[in-house]
């Protein structure tokens, strides 16, 4: 159990008040807030280890580089990674995504395929379209039922000899719908393909493990689980990131440079060009280790809790609808008011002191799918509580005899 006050006092923003309101914080599935140990590790770094790493003999410079190596450390062991050089350090989801997408180029024939799903965020779209646009190789889309679960039997359908990579979410941002992946998984290597999961809304409340997985590539965000912007984890397999051309070159990522030919460094470096976010790597191992002293289980349970305390006290409004109504889904509610636009709603909460997600979420194809031009999207964390719901149910309802 949770001793949730105990655990609010750990997140400094929670206490500030916003726009003379108590700041009620239910946009966790953007970002969300950072612990005071996250702070201060960011200050303590810069005011006591501060150097350039990988490149010094000089002492900073070793402190630096061996805090930077623990902490890959710690996201191998998070997640279960085989060895520490499949987890590259990148700035997030997005430049995980693009990495990989980036290295298929060199792999994809024109009349090859590569599957999407219809639940992605843009940054699991763009990357791949610009993929194909490049190699003349054709996207495909699984889509998905009126609940926004994907329909596997058109996922088994749509695989073929011409599959060569298929990239799915863990969990909607949009809808919080988690995907059944380790089917996903094992179908896309019955037929050769590979296989990327974007986890950038399913780290923040699972310890995903890439072994039991079998996936190729595993990516997310560090500012999602505690962390600072500016970090993330690329995951993969190191048969893959062999196998794959480097994707930015510069210093950090070369073995030998002559102006004839230059020769790569061994992973991790080679994905690894230039002075990376040093401060940002290292204590997104202080992020990890703090959601693992809450533990996983723990934050289970309270989001759980408030998943199920907020669908039933939304759904008590008149003319509420719930998009992402998914057997298996995590603690995002989006819905919207009938007759009321969504903005309208975010707006007038907010000044109540309420922060939650109005619009499409990045992922436009799902509002097309329901015929909508968005959602207000309360994504719930492990230190919100049901008081909070309480506060943003009247508001809206507030919101809403205003507004009609
Ligand atoms: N994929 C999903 C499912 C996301 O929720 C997000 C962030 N909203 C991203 C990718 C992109 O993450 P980032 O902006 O941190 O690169």
């Amino acid at each position: 159990m949770l001793d949730i006050n105990k655990i609010r006092a750990d997140f400094p923003i929670l206490s500030q008040k916003v726009n003379g309101k108590p700041l009620v914080y239910f946009d966790n599935g953007a970002t969300s807030q950072k612990p005071q140990v996250v702070i201060d590790a960011i200050s303590k770094y810069y005011q006591e280890i501060n150097a350039n790493i990988h490149r010094g003999v000089h002492t900073l410079s070793q402190l630096a580089t061996d805090a930077y190596e623990i902490s890959r450390g710690k996201l191998q062991n998070h997640i279960n990674a085989k060895f520490a050089h499949e987890v590259l350090f990148t700035s997030g989801t997005t430049h995980g995504i693009n990495l990989v997408a980036n290295g298929f180029a060199s792999i994809l024939k024109p009349g090859d395929e590569v599957l999407v799903s219809a639940l992605e965020h843009h940054s699991n779209i763009v990357p791949w379209q610009m993929l194909c646009e490049k190699t003349g190789a054709t996207l495909r889309v699984i889509p998905m039922n009126e609940n926004g679960e994907l329909i596997m039997s058109e996922y088994d359908k749509l695989l073929s000899d011409k599959t060569k990579i298929v990239t799915v979410n863990h969990i909607s941002n949009a809808l919080g719908t988690v995907n059944p992946i380790k089917y996903m998984i094992d179908k896309a290597h019955e037929i050769g393909a590979a296989i990327l999961i974007d986890g950038a809304q399913a780290v923040p409340h699972l310890k995903p493990d890439v072994q039991e997985l079998d996936c190729d590539f595993y990516v997310f965000s560090g500012h999602k689980i505690c962390g600072p912007t500016g970090t993330g984890i690329l995951y993969g397999k190191e048969a893959w990131l062999n196998k794959l051309p480097p994707y930015q070159g510069g210093g950090e990522m070369i073995k030998e440079v002559t102006f004839e030919k230059t020769t790569y460094a061994e992973l991790p470096h080679k994905f690894e060009a230039g002075t990376p976010n040093i401060a940002g790597g290292i204590v997104l191992g202080t992020a990890v280790d703090y959601m693992n002293e809450v533990g996983f289980d723990n934050i289970q349970q309270q989001e759980k809790e408030l998943l199920e305390y907020g669908t039933k006290r939304l759904l008590e409004i008149e003319g509420l609808k719930i998009f992402g109504t998914a057997k298996e889904k995590t603690s995002v509610i989006s819905f919207n008011i009938e007759g009321i636009h969504p903005y309208d709603i975010g707006t007038i909460i907010d000044k109540l002191g309420i922060a939650v997600r109005t619009g499409h979420h990045c992922a436009q194809p799902i509002m097309n799918f329901f015929n909508i031009p968005g959602t207000i999207r309360a994504s719930f964390a492990f230190y919100n509580t049901k008081e909070e719901i309480d506060v943003m149910v009247e508001a809206i309802k507030k919101a809403q005899l205003m507004l009609s």
